[in-house]
């Protein structure tokens, strides 16, 4: 089967452009806040990610208030999750499955606005991000007041859905977990940038392919130069050297193939694009 991909931003970050994209000096980049609405003509509607939120606005821990403080961010009344899917024609409620990419506060800051739907997570990624101690929790921006109060009943794991295995031409990304039950939306393993961190690969027609990387970039030119990111963006990646080893990977991934356009989670340009073609 095939899906349909509709990508829209729920709020923004503005941030001078050297703090993602090492040379970029004087530039300021506007940094949305991806999320993405995937049809599944079977498995109903999957809500990839949730933006900025009210709820992080309201935050009140210490490390959430020094979040915002650091990395300020805007949500116009037009770009609120609810007014998104309400122009698509979705109500809240028929959101089948939300699917996590990692647990920073601009992928799941609407997410206690979400009701009901299971929530595809990686288990280990959240396992790991429990055991942490109050600074390094902060120091990974997890902010646990950010899940919902019915989050245990509501988790499913990523690392338990069925495994596929990936053809040569998808290399060197070798396998994934089948989110759909029939190889049409695959998780995929990102690595580095935070605990669990998991992207999505989306077929939306005979070999026509997106695939949403989450934050293992923050722009097109991390993925096309290596451009590395400075600091305080550098200083968020959770596992430098593993972050560098699947920055690589989309490198390669993309050099084999041009055809499968890959849409970072805070890259304007990428989502226009893409945008733009639909
Ligand atoms: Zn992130």
């Amino acid at each position: 089967m095939t899906v349909d991909v509709h990508l829209f931003c729920v709020g923004h970050c503005r941030n001078r452009a050297w703090l993602v994209e090492s040379g970029s000096w004087f530039e300021d980049l506007h940094l949305p806040a991806m999320a993405a609405l995937i049809r599944h003509p079977k498995a109903g509607l999957v809500l990839f990610d949730t933006g900025y939120g009210a709820p992080l606005a309201r935050a009140g821990s210490l490390a959430a208030r020094l979040y915002r403080r650091i990395l300020p961010f805007q949500v116009r009344a037009e770009d609120a999750i609810p007014v998104h899917l309400r122009a698509l024609g979705v109500g809240l409620s028929e959101i089948a499955t939300i699917f996590l990419s990692h647990f920073h506060p601009d992928h799941i800051g609407s997410l206690r606005e979400m009701p009901a739907a299971p929530i595809l997570h990686s288990r280990a990624g959240l396992e790991a991000l429990g055991k942490l101690t109050g600074p390094q929790r902060a120091r990974a921006a997890f902010f646990p007041e950010l899940l919902p109060a019915d989050f245990a009943a509501r988790a499913r794991a990523i690392e338990e859905l069925a495994m596929v295995e990936l053809d040569e031409t998808w290399r060197p990304f070798t396998a994934g977990y089948d989110v759909a039950g029939d190889g049409s939306i695959v998780a995929i393993a990102l690595p580095g940038h935070a605990l669990g961190q998991y992207g999505l690969l989306c077929r939306k027609g005979e070999n026509r392919w997106v695939f949403l990387v989450a934050d293992a970039a923050w722009t097109r030119r991390n993925i096309s130069d290596l451009a590395l990111p400075g600091w305080p963006a550098g200083a968020l990646i959770g596992d430098p050297a593993a972050f560098r080893a699947t920055l690589k990977k989309l490198h390669e991934f993309q050099r084999r193939r041009p055809d499968v356009p890959l849409i970072p989670s805070h890259c304007e340009a990428s989502i226009a694009a893409y945008q733009h073609e639909q």
